[in-house]
């Protein structure tokens, strides 16, 4: 399982739900957060596994 940085609304941890997209869960608050990518066509898409890990760490959203 990989490193997954706390939530940022109450600092608990957070797992990662995989149900058809990926969204990062907190049972502590409720927060529920997943991330999206702009294509070069210009249409948005769920990022994949490894990139909402990345963003989700990175705090960039
Ligand atoms: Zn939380």
């Amino acid at each position: 399982m990989e490193e997954l940085e706390v939530c940022p609304f109450c600092g608990k941890e957070v797992k990662l739900d995989e149900d058809g997209f990926y969204m990062f869960c907190c049972d502590n608050c409720g927060a529920g957060v997943s991330f999206a990518k702009v294509l070069a066509d210009g249409t948005a898409t769920d990022m994949d596994k490894k990139e909402s890990i990345d963003a989700w760490n990175r705090r960039e959203n």
